[in-house]
């Protein structure tokens, strides 16, 4: 059923509980992810990369997602993340998006919360906006550990850290109805173990009442995310670890369902399987 990303969240905070988002770059992530939510009896938010919702078939496949949200027993949100530019918001909301991550975090403080305010202008006030402060290190569609790149994603965090004494201007000047923060987390692969600032984050939960959002949970343990709603962290957000999950349960079942007859129905069958045992097992970390 359709619902209000930050209503979905609000309530779950209130249940002691946080709302997991996953990344669909496409139809049969999203039909895995809803129904282990609808298994689960808890709502669940589809995710949307900017690079898909630029192009015209990732417009549709919104449309699509608006339709699977729309049917769907629990309430599901579609949000658009990472935007920046501010067509591909409007046109990812005029395809059925509910809310946009409108992302200044790249930029200087005061263009940061100009582009928010441009995205409210642009979009009205029905639609719900996520904001970022402090820069996440990593890309958010592919992931390379530091072995690839030679480089050192968790140190480049640790640099971008969210400044909680901004945090009050800036959630006032945006109106953002979430705040996407960097405490640690990364996209992609983290090096070593994820070092999460608790006491950043605490730090940013005394300052706003607004739901905060992890970005980059692939990788943080279980033992750490169950800690997350207890800090106003209503929402978080997963890719890697889903896509690690299907590729290779791809790779394992490739040769098989090729012999098969070239069996692509049963392959997707696994595709299926594997996202939604992410989406369940998140789900069951996050929900109480
Ligand atoms: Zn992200």
């Amino acid at each position: 059923m359709r619902t209000r990303l930050d209503h979905l969240v609000t309530a779950a905070l209130q249940q002691g509980s946080a709302v997991p988002a996953f990344t669909c770059y496409d139809f049969t992530t999203a039909l895995a992810v809803v129904g282990a939510a609808e298994d689960a009896g808890h709502g669940v938010i589809l995710l949307v990369a900017p690079k898909t919702a630029g192009t015209s078939n990732g417009l549709r496949l919104i449309a699509a997602l608006r339709g699977l949200a729309d049917a769907a027993s629990v309430p599901v949100a579609v949000q658009l993340d990472h935007a920046t530019d501010l067509k591909v918001m409007a046109d990812a909301i005029a395809a059925g998006a509910d809310s946009v991550l409108a992302d200044g975090s790249s930029l200087p403080y005061e263009d940061n919360i100009a582009l928010v305010r441009e995205a409210r202008a642009v979009l009205g006030a029905g639609v719900v906006l996520e904001a970022e402060l402090g820069g996440l290190a990593g890309d958010e569609d592919r992931a390379f550990g530091s072995e690839e790149t030679g480089g050192d994603p968790a140190g480049v965090a640790v640099a971008g850290l969210t400044d909680s004494a901004q945090v009050e201007d800036f959630v006032a000047r945006t109106g953002a109805q979430l705040l996407a923060v960097a405490v640690g987390n990364v996209h992609g692969k983290y090096k070593g173990e994820p070092q999460l600032r608790w006491d950043v984050l605490q730090d940013i939960a005394v300052r706003t009442h607004i739901p905060l959002v992890l970005h980059g949970a692939s990788g943080i343990p279980a033992g750490e995310l169950v800690k997350a709603a207890a800090m106003n962290v209503g929402k978080v957000n997963f890719n890697t670890e889903l896509r690690t999950g299907v590729l290779s349960t791809l790779q394992e079942q490739l040769t098989a369902h090729r012999a098969d007859g070239e069996n692509l129905q049963g392959l997707l069958g696994h595709w299926n399987t594997s996202a939604r045992e992410f989406a369940t097992s998140a789900l069951g970390m996050l929900t109480r």
